[in-house]
């Protein structure tokens, strides 16, 4: 049996919950979790803001934790290995994406707790490729939300091929955020962070923030016209997309990571003058994940976490939900 946290409703406490998972896949591995992140998607998986939960729900996908046991056909880790796993926990492995090494765009992806249970567990599984092994040099208890935040903005970075004289944004500096931060600014970039919080700016500006604006103050945005060749946008909220495109250079991308509640509105023309584009992404292939991992390593980036048992799920849930976050919360046996 697999000891986890479920909630059984929309909305509802996060409670003990056991199950039975089955015989191992030829092709899976089984996780000892040690830590798990919390991101801001477990908690709108819970209140089943997107349509899609399934109860009971298991949340948790920024797991670490060492393999105990693998299928028949697995060959890429061994029991005993450090690895971590985010969303994605199986991809078909046929079709032209998978093929193409974009693991993270299969048709047929499952994501860990998406009609599966997730990692607020003792166990959780997923396929060989989904697991991937911690590089020496990484800190164990920090280096979960990477698999889920981190390879979630660094995966623009590569996939739009940032440079590192570009000028890039950032809005929103929580947990996908204060990581972006990070990779830019080892990346070679001039960041600036866009935040609704004033308290944030001296960390936001260690992080690797060149420049801190306010998101929510338009004198502020419009003193910025004609300034970035990217913005990433890891918010949730609705902000006023419009007069961010204007911030845009020639040739700029607005690129959401970010679910905003509401459709993105805005006028042809702000796109083709400037022939700007707006995009979005889902996480990132094994492969860029790994290479993520190594990036870090060589640029001492890590997440910055708080720490909580297992036992006071609920309690991180609340302290996320209540923005008080710095900046990511890993819940730890
Ligand atoms: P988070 O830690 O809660 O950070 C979100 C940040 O957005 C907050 O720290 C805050 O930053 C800003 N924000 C929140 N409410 C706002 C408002 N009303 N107006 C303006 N700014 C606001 O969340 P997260 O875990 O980083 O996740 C962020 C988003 O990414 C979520 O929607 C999540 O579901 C999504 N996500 C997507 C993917 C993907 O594959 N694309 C992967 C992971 C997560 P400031 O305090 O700096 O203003
Ligand atoms: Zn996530």
């Amino acid at each position: 049996m697999i000891h986890a946290y479920a909630a059984k409703t929309a909305g509802g406490k996060l409670e003990p919950f056991e199950y039975d998972p089955g015989a191992l896949k030829d092709e899976e591995v089984e996780i000892n979790v040690e830590y798990c992140g919390i991101c801001h998607s477990d908690v709108s998986m819970l209140n089943n803001d997107w349509g899609m939960t399934q109860y009971p729900l298991v949340p948790g996908h920024e797991v670490v934790g060492t393999v105990a046991a693998i299928g028949d056909r697995v060959k890429t880790v061994e029991v005993g290995q450090q690895v971590g796993l985010g969303w994605y926990s199986h991809s078909c492995m046929h079709c032209e994406w998978c093929m193409s090494g974009n693991h993270n765009l299969c048709l047929k992806a499952e994501s860990t707790i998406v009609a599966r249970h997730g990692g607020f567990a003792d166990k959780v599984r997923a396929h060989e490729e989904w697991a991937v092994p911690l590089p020496e040099g990484i800190e164990p208890a920090k280096v979960g939300p990477l698999f889920c935040g981190g390879i979630t903005v660094f995966n623009p970075i590569v996939e739009f091929d940032v440079k590192p004289t570009d000028r890039v944004g950032v809005i929103g500096i929580g947990g996908l955020g204060h990581i972006a931060l990070q990779f830019l600014q080892a990346w070679g970039c001039e960041v600036t962070a866009f935040s609704t919080n004033p308290d944030k700016e001296a960390e936001a500006r260690k992080l690797g923030a060149n420049h801190f604006v306010n998101s929510r103050d338009p004198q502020a945005l419009e003193k910025l016209v004609n300034s970035f060749d990217m913005i990433i946008s890891t918010v949730n909220a609705d902000l006023d997309w419009g007069t961010y495109i204007s911030t845009l250079r020639p040739k700029g991308r607005l690129h959401f990571v970010g679910v905003v509640p509401s459709a993105i509105q805005t006028y042809a023309f702000s796109l083709i003058a400037g022939q700007k584009t707006l995009s979005g992404s889902p996480l990132g292939s094994p492969q860029t994940i790994a290479r993520m991992l190594d990036f870090a390593v060589r640029h001492n980036i890590e997440p910055v976490i708080e720490t909580f048992p297992f036992s006071q799920v609920n309690e991180a849930i609340a302290h996320l939900e209540a923005g008080k976050a710095r900046y990511r919360i890993v819940l730890k046996h």
